[in-house]
């Protein structure tokens, strides 16, 4: 069933588990995400980031990736990663996306809150959830060109979070406490003091924290951090390498060369099975396998 992330992040709160958001950009992916989900009869969130649009353009895919999520068997929310304009949101929302995240770090403060601010006020008007991102994320690229860059002058400041969220009335928010985007291998530290101290901000204000960049963090920092009561994840990274060595090893096993659509099954599968493990870690203990979502479906 198709839901908006507040309704998911709302029962993740309750039942005290995190949910992962899995940047699919092409149909392939997506297919592998909604068969994990199913299979862990677990609540999902999937959906494009705007950077990626050449991979599988959000007006054409969008409304097929919506009916994926309406004909499920359990809650997913369809959800914009990284949207960082208008025109693009609302093509988003157009397209059937129940979730979006309106991403202006690049501009100031001030900016980044009056941008925002608008934009929760069209989405909450038609059901659908926002995220903003407040301070700004690091990605590999920028440390591979200043190796001695300081991340934690990255760190979310917990005030500048909560002045964000009151202002603009957000039902999620991206925090920086010590993971980079699109890492692979690295071993970043995460700052649990600053974390729990960003928790209490979201519980005096009732929004989600949502962590970016999780792929080169190992599964305890991970589960760490979701006891400290962080409700999604972004993950793509981890996942989508996991289909280079099962598609290697079938190639290197066969005489023949693969079709096209043998070498995609392999991949699909064996992401499928990197995405039911994650479900696995982020629900923190929380057994999905007797859950039912009658209380979603309205
Ligand atoms: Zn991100």
């Amino acid at each position: 069933m198709l839901v908006n992330m507040k309704s998911i992040i709302e029962d993740a709160e309750k039942n005290n588990y995190c949910v992962g958001m899995y940047t699919s950009p092409s149909l392939p992916f997506a297919e592998a995400v909604i068969a994990a989900a199913e299979e862990m009869n677990a609540p999902v969130m999937f959906g494009q980031a705007q950077v990626w649009d050449r991979y599988g353009a959000i007006d054409k895919y969008g409304p097929i990736m919506a009916d994926m999520a309406r004909k499920a068997k359990v809650p997913v929310c369809l959800h914009l990663d990284h949207g960082t304009s208008v025109s693009y949101i609302m093509k988003a929302i157009k397209a059937g996306y129940t979730s979006v995240m309106a991403d202006y770090s690049k501009l100031s403060f001030k900016e980044n809150v009056e941008n925002v601010k608008k934009i929760v006020e069209f989405c909450h008007a038609a059901d659908v959830s926002v995220e903003g991102l407040c301070g700004r994320m690091p990605n590999v690229w920028q440390l591979a060109d200043d190796p001695d860059m300081d991340i934690t002058e990255f760190f979310t400041d917990p005030d500048e979070l909560r002045e964000f969220v009151k202002v603009t009335g957000v039902d999620a928010m991206t925090v920086s406490f010590g993971t980079v985007h699109n890492m692979k291998v690295s071993k970043p530290m995460l700052d649990f003091d600053l974390l729990k101290k960003l928790k209490e901000v979201a519980d005096e204000c009732n929004f989600a924290l949502v962590l970016h960049g999780s792929s080169g963090v190992e599964d305890n920092q991970i589960k760490e951090a979701i006891k400290y009561g962080l409700r999604k994840i972004n993950v793509y990274t981890r996942l989508s390498i996991a289909a280079q060595p099962a598609m290697e090893e079938a190639i290197k096993a066969s005489k023949e060369p693969l079709f096209f659509h043998e070498l995609l099954d392999i991949a699909q599968k064996a992401m499928k099975e990197a995405i039911k493990e994650s479900i696995k870690l982020f629900s923190n203990g929380y057994d999905f396998s007797n859950r039912t979502y009658e209380e979603f479906a309205q």
